[in-house]
This record gives C-alpha cells, structure tokens and sequence, in this order.
C-alpha cells in the first residue's frame, strides 16, 4: 500500500465517525516552536530567533491533539527535533493512537531522535529535501545540509523507520531535478514522496515562489513523474495543482496549533490566533476561506488546503473513487 495500512484505516474511521458534518479537521499541524537551525531562503525571520523559552509546554501539545481530534498530527515548526521534550512529544501522541508526520531538516535526527525514539509504525520521519546538493545547500542556506540530510535518511531506513521526504518545488525548479531527487530517494528505499508548491503567504527576503500558473505548468509535468515513483499526493490533487481541475479549499481540514495560538484561517495564512480551538472553530468564516476570493489565496494550492477537497470530492464520482483506491492500494 502506498500509504501505512492503519493511517488509511484511521481516516476512514475519522470520515465515518463524522458523517453528515460539513467540515471536521483531519490532520493536526502542530508547531511546538517557531524555533530553527536553518535559515532557509523560503522561510520567514520569525523562525530564527532561537527563543527555545517561547515554546509550548508537552501539555499544551497533548492537549491541541485531544482538542482537534485529528487521526493525524503533523510535528512542524520550526525545527521539531530541537524541542527538548520531543521524545515525551512523540510517546503522548502515539498514545494515543494517532499518526505523527515528524517534519525535519534531518541535522539532529542522530542525536534527538535515533538515540531516543525507537521505530513505530505510528512514527513517519519527513524530511525536508528541495533538490539534489547544490539546490538543497542554496535553498537551506548552508553548506551540507545535503549530505547530512541524506546520511541521515539512510541511517532512518537502516534502522527501520518509515520515511518520507517533502520537496518543495520554487520557480527556480527544474522539473528534471525534481525526478532525479524521485530516483535518487527511491534507491535510498524512502517510503513516501510529497512535492509541494512553493507559495509565497509570509514576508520573507527572497522572490523564488510559484504563481498560480508557474504551478500548473510545473505540476503537468509532475503528473508524469508520479507515474513512475511513489508520490504521497493524490492523482486528483495533482491534477488540481495542474490546473485540470477545481476544487473549494477545506482549510478547516488542517487545523494549526503554535505558540502564539490555534492559527486561523489555514496553516499558511494566520489572519488571527486564537486562544482555544472552540474560537478558532467557530469564529472563522470557513465559507469565504474555502471560496478563495481572499487575495492571499490567488497563487495557493497547496496539499494542506486540497487534499481534503479532493476527499470530499470523492462522494459525487465513483471513477475518482475507484482511482483513488487503486491510488492507494497498488502504489
Ligand atoms: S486557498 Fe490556500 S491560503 Fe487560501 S485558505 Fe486555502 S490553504 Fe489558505
């Protein structure tokens, strides 16, 4: 199966559990800290302020996954493997048995992870990977980041984690890379691939992000890499990003927690924090977020916003469905 058997499983469990809802979140982005030890191009000043003191309490983090209800949670930030409670982190949410995507740049994962946290089904390891060395070491700002990145990939897989990588695909992106990247990952024997396009929805220094058409262009040529590697993104969602088809964004699907906040309206834009996700719920106008005439939503299409559109979508064709199983079950 393309992806792990119970991660299916348990977001069938999570549509079935909500039937009749019009919206409900499906995965949990959290962001214990805002925190990194990169400073990469595409990134914001806000992550790099090193004020491991701003973080949030493990509390706080168990208490968002029992408050969103989310099957799956998303341990973003910031750089996750510089919290120093990861490893209570990971235990609670594995406690209670949902999914954790552990969002990396990979420089720790020696020390903070492979020393503390065994392999466990419920425990993907994502690693951030933009291109091949000299793309990756440009993006990221620092000589080496590549090979670290990739000695720590092949550590993961030795030692029996589950693995992904997310390559983020910028204007500067040359789709040839991109499927060398696919290749090169796929020898490694990493599990899951998730390209994104890169959108622009913070202030940040550098002018290297997609616009809506720069994605189409970019995503129809992804379309054929998907046909050869083992790409997490659904065929529809690509279709979407390559403008052959539409979809409403589901922005309520990704619910964000960070220290300052449950992050409203989407993971990408935060037009306003709020104190509980009862506030964020229930005062955010999901109808005007989900019809994209904001104008921070004109160049967006990203999977966060998407995929669960895409999920939705699948009540109206059974042809998407019968894809989407194939999708999953011979990928
Ligand atoms: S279209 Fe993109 S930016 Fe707009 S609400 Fe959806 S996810 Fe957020």
């Amino acid at each position: 199966m393309r992806l792990p058997l119970h991660l299916t499983v348990d977001q069938v469990k999570n549509q079935i559990r909500h039937r009749g809802k019009k919206r409900f979140p499906y995965v949990l982005m959290l962001e214990p800290l805002y925190t990194c030890n990169l400073a990469c191009l595409g990134c914001s000043v806000e992550r790099h302020t090193g004020k491991l003191k701003d973080r949030m309490s493990v509390a706080e983090c168990l208490a968002a996954v029992d408050d969103s209800g989310a099957p799956t949670v998303s341990i973003c930030g910031g750089e996750p493997t510089v919290y120093p409670e990861l490893k209570e982190l990971i235990d609670g949410i594995i406690a209670r048995k949902r999914h954790i995507y552990l969002c990396t740049n990979a420089l720790l994962l020696d020390t903070k992870l492979f020393d503390v946290v065994p392999p466990h089904k419920r425990l993907t390891v994502n690693v951030h990977l933009d291109g091949m060395r000299k793309t990756h070491d440009y993006v990221t700002n620092r000589e080496g980041v590549f090979d670290k990145a990739v000695q720590m990939l092949k550590q993961a897989v030795a030692r029996g984690y589950h693995t992904a990588i997310n390559l983020t695909v910028f204007r500067e992106t040359e789709i040839e890379e991109v499927e060398e990247v696919c290749k090169f990952v796929t020898d490694l024997g990493v599990d899951g691939i998730l390209i994104t396009p890169g959108y622009q929805y913070q202030s940040v220094d550098h002018d290297i992000f997609l616009t809506r058409s720069d994605t189409e262009e970019k995503f129809k040529r992804i379309i054929e890499i998907s046909k050869k590697y083992r790409l997490t993104s659904t065929p529809m969602f690509l279709e979407f990003a390559a403008g052959m088809r539409d979809y409403k964004c589901s922005p309520w699907s990704t619910v964000t927690r960070t220290p300052n906040g449950w992050k409203g309206p989407c993971y990408l834009i935060g037009k306003q924090f709020y104190e509980t996700f009862d506030e964020l719920w229930n005062e955010t106008d999901w109808e005007y977020w989900e019809s994209r005439q904001d104008e921070g939503c004109t160049n967006c299409a990203m999977h966060s916003g998407f995929e669960a559109s895409v999920v939705r979508g699948l009540g109206k064709s059974p042809k998407d469905v019968m894809r989407m199983a194939a999708w999953n079950l011979l990928g």
